[in-house]
């Protein structure tokens, strides 16, 4: 057991790692960033902050000799990064950034557990993709497998004829078929270092622009029936990769028949997720909190909702600048703002989460 008093490490400086620092401190833990030179607005937040590069594991190794336990807030850290950290545990164990690092690797994984992802197939070049959309059909979405986030590294297909028009990004790609959902829900997690596992409440996630807009409890009934399924194949990833923290799964709930009605896996995220921000004023116990515990090997508290009704909606770019007008609404909306300095569009800049005692009026 890692004790409060002890020092925490985070791989990344964005605002997850803002939010856990604030999560680490108030069990009294100290938390030590690392990122590469930039602007971090966890830094604000931590008791130090060390800019470095991915590649220089000396510089890692040194991070990391002066913390008890490292985790990362950023999936897309790379693994020579997490490799140089030797003097302290790192968890959860990298094998779970290996898997979600690559989305054709994440969905092999989700496959071979049941779990079942909408029709895809590996493209490497722009014959591949010809031959992906002649198989799957349009419309789809070519990604690329690795490093994209937020809808970025994605392109919208709507026939062959704009596949062929497309200039195919240099990079190794997936070909997935675009899903007829109805709605889209996440399954956030915890998995405590004996093996117990929490599960939130599921939100309703709508997106705008392939960016999370916002995320509202309770979900639909249909996310309701199919969250069940949904949670084994999240409880059997948690399990198979040992995972220790949050981790978070998302899905699409579908009435197609073609799915027979199932929960379709989109992506995984081995941390604590934009969707899960809510927990933060709504659930007994936050994402944040839990990941600390967890990674501390604490009992884990109650992910339990308070509140009949929720919703989380993001700040993006220049809303920032009038997003304090909330503060005089009844007092139940809470405004988190990340301190970042420039309120570029599509930039995730803070979010607002609104707490009800009773059901939305029908
Ligand atoms: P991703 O970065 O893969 O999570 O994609 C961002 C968002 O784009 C998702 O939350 C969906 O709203 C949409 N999207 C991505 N892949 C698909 C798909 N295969 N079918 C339908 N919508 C998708």
């Amino acid at each position: 057991m890692i004790l409060p008093g002890a020092t925490i490490g985070i791989l990344g400086g964005g605002q997850l790692g803002r939010m856990m620092a604030v999560a680490a401190a108030q069990l009294g833990y100290r938390t030590i960033g690392y990122a590469p030179a930039g602007h971090h607005v966890a830094a604000d937040l931590c008791a130090d902050f060390v800019e470095g590069e991915w590649d220089d594991a000396a510089a890692i190794a040194a991070f990391a000799a002066r913390c008890d336990v490292v985790t990362w807030e950023f999936e897309n850290v790379p693994l020579a990064a997490v490799g140089a950290v030797s003097a302290c545990p790192l968890v959860p164990h990298p094998r779970a950034l290996e898997t979600a690092q690559d989305r054709l690797k994440e969905k092999r994984f989700i496959e071979q557990l049941g779990g079942r992802p909408a029709p895809y197939a590996a493209v490497g070049s722009a014959d591949d993709l010809a031959r992906a959309v002649e198989a799957i059909g349009t419309p789809g979405i070519l990604k690329t497998a690795r490093e994209g986030y937020d809808g970025k590294g994605q392109w919208r297909i709507g026939s062959a004829r704009e596949a062929a028009a497309l200039r195919f990004p240099g990079k190794p790609c997936v070909y997935e078929g675009l899903v007829d959902f109805e709605a889209e829900f996440s399954v956030i997690l915890v998995r405590g270092a004996d093996g117990e596992i929490g599960f939130w409440d599921s939100t309703e996630n709508r997106h705008h622009d392939g960016m999370l807009e916002s995320s509202v409890l309770p979900a639909s009934p249909l996310i309701a029936q199919q969250l069940g399924e949904a949670r084994q194949i999240a409880r059997k990833a948690a399990e198979a990769l040992d995972y220790v923290g949050v981790m978070t799964l998302e899905f699409f709930a579908t009435r197609a028949k073609e799915t027979g009605g199932a929960p379709v896996f989109n992506e995984m995220a081995p941390r604590v997720h934009n969707s899960g921000h809510w927990t933060i004023e709504a659930a007994a116990t936050s994402q944040f909190e839990n990941h600390i515990r967890a990674i501390c090997g604490l009992p884990l508290g109650s992910t339990r909702t308070r509140f009949a009704r929720v919703e989380m909606r993001n700040i993006v770019g220049p809303e920032a600048l009038t997003a304090r007008a909330v503060l005089g609404e009844d007092g139940e909306a809470h405004l988190h703002l990340y301190g970042k300095k420039e309120a570029r569009e599509g930039r995730k800049m803070g979010h607002v989460t609104r707490v009800w005692d009773a059901p939305a009026a029908p």
